[in-house]
């Protein structure tokens, strides 16, 4: 990947946001916990270390870089936006994260996941505001806080939505996003053990295959679902 990924010291990417955004340089960082968001300028000027003078120069000694894209948030999508953007080799691409690196081990062993969940380094914690559905509790919302964002933590279940819903945003003027129009990406994402069929495919990066133990219960929920 041509880019650079400031992940390991949390510092350095609040230090870098901060930079950005204070400096005259006509940037815009939008920095948001949910998604990715993406910065372009054309040969825009980023800061990853160092202090800049009153007019935004780099001090003496501090590091300039250039860079045609940021994007902000090494999550599910900052990944592969980045990864995307920066795989012809045509553009410097700087992908920032506020977590560290994911070298947790819990990260990389599945059942891990009970771990990561309650993680305070790797996961924000979040909690939601007060539901006065629920008599004023505040649920336990997790997102993930490092390189791989919530799909580091993930339960790796794969799923996708329900058709209806991709129709819907359609029917409301998102156009492309209808199921017709999403499914052939679908397919082009997966790399599916059972095979491609009319709903799957093979050779993506995104490795899927049936659970390798089978569980009556499970089966009989099924079964009654269909
Ligand atoms: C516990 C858990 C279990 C889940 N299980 C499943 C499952 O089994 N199957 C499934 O399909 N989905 C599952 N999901 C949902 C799925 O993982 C998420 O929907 C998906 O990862 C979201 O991707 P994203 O790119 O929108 O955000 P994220 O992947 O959360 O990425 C956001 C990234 O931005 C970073 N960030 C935030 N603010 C800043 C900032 N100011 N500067 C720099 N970086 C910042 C965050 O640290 C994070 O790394 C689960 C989610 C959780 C939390």
């Amino acid at each position: 990947m041509n880019g650079a990924v400031a992940s390991s010291v949390t510092r350095d990417a609040r230090a870098a946001l901060s930079i950005a955004t204070e400096a005259p340089l006509g940037l815009r960082i939008a920095a948001t916990t949910r998604s990715v968001s993406i910065t372009k300028r054309i040969r825009m000027r980023y800061l990853i270390t160092g202090d800049v003078s009153s007019t935004g120069e780099p001090m003496p000694g501090s590091v300039a870089e250039i860079f045609d894209f940021i994007v902000t948030g090494a999550g599910s999508a900052g990944c592969v936006v980045a990864s995307r953007l920066s795989e012809s080799s045509r553009h410097r691409v700087l992908l920032l994260e506020a977590g560290p690196r994911d070298r947790n081990p819990w990260i990389h062993i599945p059942l891990g996941y009970a771990k990561t969940y309650v993680s305070s380094t790797v996961n924000w914690r979040f909690e939601t505001e007060p539901q006065p559905q629920l008599g004023n509790r505040r649920l336990y919302l997790p997102r993930g806080k490092t390189l791989g964002g919530s799909s580091s933590i993930n339960g790796m279940v794969y799923i996708r939505g329900n058709h209806a819903d991709y129709d819907e945003w359609r029917q409301r003027g998102c156009e492309g996003w209808d199921w017709d129009s999403v499914l052939p990406f679908f397919k082009k994402a997966e790399n599916q053990t059972r095979g491609a069929d009319e709903f799957h495919g093979v050779g993506g990066p995104l490795h899927v295959s049936n659970q390798p133990g089978r569980f009556g219960l499970a089966d009989a929920v099924l079964e009654a679902c269909v």
